[in-house]
């Protein structure tokens, strides 16, 4: 390994979020409630498979381990196997990870698995279907959890739910994702609702702080995980009467950015170093040949000594991301 991405906070980077797609089929109420609008710039095609082969090599000969291919929906790119495929074939990338919304997931998760997909996040923010779909825009509950028993059918040792914590809607769910979660190896993870741009009054409504689930947890025996160096933010909590575990994602928490390892890079080719930041940086200039990974290093290497300490969510400044399926979540 030549180099080590690190910022001038010693924070050193090991994980890449790449989004491939903007698009979605969902019209999840905080991210897209009008569905999927295309941007309408110029050079509007998502990064190609040369391209995504070459910028996560620059990445893995700098110290990266994970990476996690998400969207928009990344399943909905028709060559969703073939990029799994092109990350996992990159030496030194050990985990390969998707975020998915499950919409296709019962169907295509054994070719998934089989070009080298590591692990699986889906999205669930609701046990009751009717729930489920009023949150999501699509009656497809059902179709999202066959695609998770499958998953754990073929051999994933453990799939990842996602759940956006709302006030009103399921931060009094605790229990019943418990009860989901006692025999099967889930790791379930509320996150914190986190205010986008394009957001109105969603976030004063429904933003609800994990504290409480933290606390209930811990009051009936939940004890804290270590965490590993390319391991996300959450913070997660295992019982010995549960196969599951619970993880708590709180970007409003205090000392959250301390720990950041990750970088992004848009499905438009452009390197974001903070989700909340205020402007992404061109790459795709430097995707077209094998040769330019040098100069791709040195302009990501540069532009990290620019990243900040910490994102600026608390003064109610979401940067430049008008809503999360534009950089990936
Ligand atoms: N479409 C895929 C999905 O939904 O899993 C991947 C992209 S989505 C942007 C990634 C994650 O971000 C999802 O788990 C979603 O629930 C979460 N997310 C989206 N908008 C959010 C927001 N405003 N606050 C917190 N989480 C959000
Ligand atoms: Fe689509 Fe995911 Fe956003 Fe929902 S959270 S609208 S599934 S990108």
């Amino acid at each position: 390994m030549a180099k080590q991405f690190e910022d001038k906070f010693h924070r050193k980077f090991y994980y890449l979020r790449l989004s491939i797609t903007d698009v979605c089929n969902f019209k999840c109420t905080y991210c897209l409630p009008d569905g999927y609008k295309p941007a309408g710039q110029k050079n509007s095609s998502f990064i190609s498979l040369p391209e995504i082969r070459r910028v996560v090599k620059a990445f893995a000969d700098c110290g990266t381990t994970k990476v996690r291919i998400t969207g928009g929906e990344p399943s909905l790119r028709k060559d969703f196997s073939a990029v799994i495929e092109t990350v996992a074939n990159t030496a030194g990338i050990t985990k390969v990870a998707t975020t998915t919304n499950g919409y296709r997931m019962a169907k295509q998760v054994d070719a998934w698995q089989a070009a080298g997909l590591t692990h699986i996040n889906v999205s669930v923010d609701s046990l009751d279907p009717r729930l489920f779909h009023q949150i999501t825009g699509e009656n497809k509950f059902h179709q999202v959890m066959a695609g998770i028993d499958r998953a754990l059918e073929i051999g994933y040792s453990q799939v990842k739910v996602n759940v956006v914590l709302m006030k009103d809607l399921n931060h009094q769910s605790l229990p019943t994702f418990l009860n989901w979660i006692k025999d099967k190896p889930i790791q379930l993870r509320f996150i914190e609702l986190m205010q986008t741009g394009e957001m109105d009054t969603l976030f004063e409504r429904h933003h609800v702080s994990g504290v409480a689930i933290r606390n209930q947890l811990i009051a009936n025996g939940w004890l804290l995980k270590v965490r590993a160096a390319n391991d996300g933010p959450a913070q997660v909590f295992v019982h010995p009467d549960y196969q599951g575990e619970i993880g708590l994602i709180m970007p409003y928490e205090k000392g959250f950015c301390e720990t950041c390892n990750r970088l992004r890079v848009s499905a438009k080719g452009k390197l974001h170093l903070c989700l909340f930041g205020d402007r992404g940086v061109e790459l795709r200039d430097l995707l077209n040949d094998d040769a330019q990974e040098p100069e791709l290093i040195a302009r990501i290497q540069s532009q990290l000594q620019t990243k900040a300490v910490s994102h600026f969510l608390h003064d109610g400044d979401s940067g430049i991301t008008p809503h999360l399926a534009s950089i990936g979540g």
